[in-house]
Order: structure tokens, then C-alpha cells, then sequence
């Protein structure tokens, strides 16, 4: 049930219509990313690519502490008031949890146009009202008026997206207080702290990271090793002050953040998680849970063209 409550994205740009987003977007980006990286990504040799995407050795990352930009805009609109209010509070936790793991946020008041955004430099989370929201997960992921009803069902339970490419989290705050704030008065805490879960949750996916429930042999749990706190990027984070990160994602992050191997991982392809996810499936032989038993129905739903990558596993374990 819990995991119903927020969205269920590997985040981040996957493939709405692979086509069209190959097209556009990919193209842009892959124009700015040459400006970031003077070599672009080649064709890697098979034994080349098995040694980038292996998370055996992260080969030296570089764990000093590191800063960056993250612009946030509040939609202005009048509904938006209660988000108004609790941002500051919620922001100190955000950047509370990042600041032990020695990723310091700086917050920029974001104007209503993104700066100049750019992977693991400068990131922009915008908060807004639900028809703004779904206007730009449409255009982010570029969906086409013909699909957007079959896109609205696919987004009925979900109030956020990260998009790795571009450097942008989306939260329709209306719709998660709407789905998740207590009305109780005195709550306003409890309702601080849930915000604040999902915007490091996201935030994470702009970090380099990936699902704890992604695969079932890879190195991150659900939950720290004492079986109770659960990890950030796991499904389990709702009205939770007690998120744990582990030393592996720590050394993901700096490693991605610090323009090590994990930055090399995601440069090469094009920050497109999808992507990504299947090449660290790939070489370091790790296994999506209960893959073996659905395979059939579940390769058609991630193939299907409405379907976002990771609309179908997320909540069938709890
Ligand atoms: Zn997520």
C-alpha cells in the first residue's frame, strides 16, 4: 500500500515514446553534454563496457565533501500556499540528510525558467499544481496528445518524476497533499517530514541512484542491515524520520558526483536510466525480483508503449 503513495520511477527521462524522445531530447542533451565532456562516449567494446559497468570496483572515488546547485521553484499559483509554508522546514531536511553523507545542497530560489541546468552540477526541483505537473511530465516525457489519457492512468498514483537527463524533478505538491497529508491538526510536522522523504528520494535519482528494490542480489537491501530502517531509495519512506543510506550509495553518489566511474557509467549512456539499468544488470549479473516467475506479462509491460519503466514491480512485494 505505502508504495502506492509516491511515484514508482527509476526516475528520470525513461522512454515514453523511444522514438520521439531519441529524437528530441537525447539530441539536445547529447549537444550539451559534449560542451560538459570535451570526448563523447564512443562505441565501447564488449570487454570495455563489462569493466565500466561492473560495480565490483568503483575503482578511487573521491569522497571529499561536494557542493551543489539545486534551483527550487513553487509554482506561484494560490493553491500552492500550505507548500509555501512548509518548504523551509522541509528543505532543512533535505539538506540535513545529504550534508552527513557530505553532498551539500545549496538552494536557489528557481524563477519560472530552469537556469542552466546540467547533470551532477546544477539540479531544479519545481513544485507545483497538478495541471502544471502533468503538463510538463507530458512534455518530459514527451507524450503525445494521443497517449496522454493512457498516461494519466499510469500517473493516477503518483505525485513526482525524476528526470535524470534533465536535471529536473517535477512534484505535483497538490496532488500529494491531497493522497498523503494528514489533515489532523498538529500534523503539520508529520506532514513536513513526508515531503521532505520524497524530495531526497527524488533528489537521489538525480544522484546517481537507483531502487533498493531494483534487484535482489545487488548490494543495496530495502532496509539498513539492523531490518528496520529503511533505505532512501526504497519504497518504504512514508512519514519515516529514520532514512538510511548505505556506504555503497554513499561511494555511488561521490563517485557519480565526483566525475569517477559512475559518472563515466551514466556519461556513456546518455544518462538514460533505463539504460543504465540494464547494463549494470547486465555485467554484474544482477536479478530482478521475481523475474523468473512473470517474465512474459512483465517484459510486455515494460516494453508496452505506455507503460514507464517502472510502473509494474514496484509494488507487488508489499
Ligand atoms: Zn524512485
Amino acid at each position: 500500500m505505502m508504495t502506492e503513495l509516491f511515484p514508482k520511477n527509476k526516475g528520470q527521462g525513461r522512454k515514453f515514446r523511444p522514438g520521439a524522445w531519441l529524437c528530441r531530447t537525447v539530441l539536445v542533451f547529447l549537444m550539451f553534454l559534449s560542451l560538459l565532456h570535451p570526448v563523447a562516449a564512443r562505441e565501447l567494446s564488449p570487454q570495455e563496457e563489462a569493466a565500466l559497468f561492473s560495480l565490483a570496483d568503483l575503482g578511487p572515488v573521491d569522497i571529499s565533501p561536494k557542493k551543489l546547485v539545486v534551483e527550487v521553484f513553487i509554482s506561484p499559483d494560490p493553491e500552492m500556499a500550505a507548500c509555501h509554508r512548509l518548504l523551509p522546514g522541509v528543505w532543512d531536511r533535505v539538506q540535513g540528510f545529504y550534508g552527513r553523507l557530505g553532498v551539500y545542497l545549496e538552494k536557489m530560489e528557481g524563477g519560472p525558467q530552469p537556469g542552466p541546468l546540467a547533470p551532477a552540477a546544477r539540479l531544479r526541483v519545481e513544485m507545483l499544481t497538478h495541471k502544471d505537473w502533468l503538463a510538463r511530465s507530458f512534455k518530459a516525457f514527451d507524450v503525445q496528445p494521443p497517449f496522454r489519457l493512457r498516461f494519466l492512468q499510469v500517473c493516477r498514483d503518483k505525485c513526482a518524476f525524476a528526470h535524470l537527463p534533465l536535471s529536473v524533478v517535477h512534484v505535483s505538491f497538490k496532488r500529494f497533499q491531497e493522497m498523503e497529508f494528514s489533515a489532523k491538526p498538529g500534523d503539520e510536522a508529520v506532514n513536513r517530514d513526508w515531503l521532505a522523504n520524497l524530495l531526497i528520494h527524488e533528489l537521489g535519482h538525480l544522484l546517481g541512484l537507483y531502487h533498493a528494490h531494483e534487484f535482489v542480489n545487488d548490494p543495496i537491501p530495502e532496509r539498513l542491515p539492523d531490518g528496520k530502517t529503511p533505505n532512501f531509495m526504497s519504497h518504504h519512506i512514508a512519514s519515516r524520520t529514520d532514512l538510511g543510506c548505505l556506504d555503497f550509495q554513499k561511494s555511488l553518489m561521490h563517485s557519480y558526483l565526483g566525475r569517477g566511474k559512475v559518472y563515466q557509467q551514466y556519461a556513456q549512456v546518455n544518462f538514460d536510466p533505463l539504460n543504465y539499468l540494464k547494463l549494470i544488470k547486465r555485467h554484474n549479473g544482477y536479478r530482478e525480483p521475481g523475474a523468473a516467475a512473470k517474465a512474459p506479462g512483465k517484459k510486455q509491460g515494460r516494453q508496452g508503449a505506455v507503460k514507464t519503466y517502472d510502473d509494474d514491480d514496484a509494488d507487488e512485494d508489499d
